[in-house]
This record gives C-alpha cells, sequence and structure tokens, in this order.
C-alpha cells in the first residue's frame, strides 16, 4: 500500500525505532507515547482493519508476536496493556492493523 504510514515503516522508506521483528511482524515505537513504554506490533502485511485478517492462525500469530515485543522491551514481568482501536468510535486512525503494546505505569481502567 503506497500511501500507507505503517507500510512505509514496514520496508524502511520511513525511519521508525524498532523493538522487534519476525518475518510476518514489526513493532516499533509510537510517535507519541501514551504511556512510558509505547510501541505498535503491525503485521508486515497490509490488512486495513481486525476484520480483514484472513484466518484464526493469523490473528494467533499477531498476538503471539504482540506478547514478543512486549517481552523485548522488559513487560513481561511488570505487566503490559494490549489494545487495538477499531473503527472511528474505537478511534482507529492508522488503517493498518496494529496492536499499542503499553506499559511502564500502572493503567487506569475503564481506558478514555
Ligand atoms: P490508532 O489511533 O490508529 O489506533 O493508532 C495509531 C498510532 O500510530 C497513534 O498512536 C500514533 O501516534 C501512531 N503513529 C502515527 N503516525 C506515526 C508515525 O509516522 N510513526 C510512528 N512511530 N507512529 C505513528
Ligand atoms: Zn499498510
Amino acid at each position: 500500500m503506497e500511501d500507507c504510514i505503517f507500510c512505509k515503516i514496514v520496508s524502511g522508506a520511513i525511519p521508525a525505532d524498532i523493538v522487534y521483528r519476525d518475518d510476518e511482524h514489526t513493532a516499533f515505537r509510537d510517535i507519541h507515547p501514551a504511556a512510558p513504554i509505547h510501541a505498535l506490533l503491525v503485521p508486515n502485511k497490509h490488512w486495513p482493519t481486525l476484520y480483514d485478517v484472513p484466518d484464526a492462525e493469523t490473528h494467533g500469530k499477531i498476538l503471539q508476536a504482540a506478547c514478543a515485543a512486549a517481552a523485548a522491551m522488559g513487560l513481561d514481568k511488570g505487566g503490559f496493556r494490549l489494545v487495538a482501536n477499531f473503527g472511528p468510535d474505537g478511534g482507529q486512525e492508522v488503517m493498518h492493523v496494529h496492536y499499542h503494546i503499553l506499559g511502564g505505569r500502572i493503567m487506569g481502567w475503564p481506558p478514555g
């Protein structure tokens, strides 16, 4: 996807602070962090929303990679929050599937 900012980060066309990579996923620090540690885990393939991810196995791999990325940032001991925003009501701004990984502070509930 030519105009997708996350596709450009995955390909290296625009820079990002990469914290985790495997063959099918990339995690990088959010440009506007909402917590001391805030990264985005994306599948390298462009799917606009979670509903476009083709199958359960692929969903599972994305979640597994999000957990691995959190561990790579040292969040597997103290904990973290994993967030997927979907659609206008959910606050999704970038139409490339991503999970927010938030940590480094105690998270409030309910979220805003
Ligand atoms: P959404 O609201 O779609 O769930 O989250 C999109 C996230 O992408 C936001 O937290 C925003 O700060 C982040 N973001 C948008 N553009 C860029 C960028 O160019 N680089 C990085 N690292 N993060 C970005
Ligand atoms: Zn994309």
